[in-house]
């Protein structure tokens, strides 16, 4: 059996960073959840999907024809035929992507999703992107509910002042900085909504904490890598 990394965090925790450098350095998969979630919005509102209305988002992501690339150099998300790496990376996305994830119907289904790519990964299924040497899944509720049997189960966390600086750093890299209300309502506001749903915000039982606040990237890779390889 391949190896199962749970990561989880808030956002600007670094997990995606984090999770991508230490998957490709170890020749595992990487399957990054929150893509998933954000695909789910993205298409609710490609085929006119009103976001508030529960029962008719959960029908259209138990349709929504997602494909999910494992490659952790590469990690792509397509939907319907249509690469969504740079859309769901929108601020506007990840202003409503909130109202997608708490919906629970919405969340057992991409659990069974995530679940059936793990399971692939770790047993080598034919077509697996690691061949059996397993992934890190990295999102909000992987060390709990997706896969509280990991074989590693971390939580990245930082303090809230790090995590808004990461943020703003990363839009600001992709040409879409907005104002401090806007990044605090896509971090603090969105942590609090999606904290109702999953347990990131406090350490679950069995879980080892890594805070990442003080931490620069090569130190968090360095840290995370020790603890997988132990
Ligand atoms: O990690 P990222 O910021 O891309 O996640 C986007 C959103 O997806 C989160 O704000 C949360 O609403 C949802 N999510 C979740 N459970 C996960 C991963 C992400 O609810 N395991």
């Amino acid at each position: 059996m391949g190896i199962v990394v749970a990561i989880d965090g808030p956002s600007g925790s670094g997990k995606s960073t984090v999770s991508k450098r230490v998957a490709a350095a170890l020749g595992l998969a990487y399957l990054d959840t929150g893509a998933m979630y954000r695909a789910a919005a993205w298409w609710c509102e490609r085929t006119g999907i009103d976001l508030d209305d529960a029962a008719a988002v959960t029908h259209a992501v138990q349709a929504m024809p997602l494909v999910m690339g494992l490659d952790p150099e590469a990690p792509g998300v397509t939907c319907d035929g249509v690469n969504l790496a740079e859309a769901i990376r929108d601020p506007h996305i990840s202003t409503v992507v909130s109202k997608v994830a708490t919906n629970l119907d919405v969340r057992a289904e991409l659990a069974r999703l995530q679940r059936e790519i793990i399971r692939a990964e770790a047993t080598g299924l034919a077509g697996s992107f690691s061949r059996g040497a397993g992934i890190i899944a990295e999102g909000r509720d992987i060390t709990t509910v997706v896969a509280p049997d990991a074989d590693v189960r971390l939580l990245l966390t930082a303090s809230e002042q790090a995590r808004l600086a990461r943020r703003a750093a990363d839009l600001d890299a992709a040409g879409k900085a907005v104002d401090a209300a806007a990044l605090r309502d896509q971090v603090v506001r969105r942590d609090h909504d999606d904290a109702t749903v999953s347990q990131f915000l406090t350490v679950p039982e069995g879980v080892t904490a890594v805070d990442t606040s003080d931490l620069t990237l090569e130190e968090t890779i360095a840290r995370v890598t020790e603890l997988v390889e132990q």
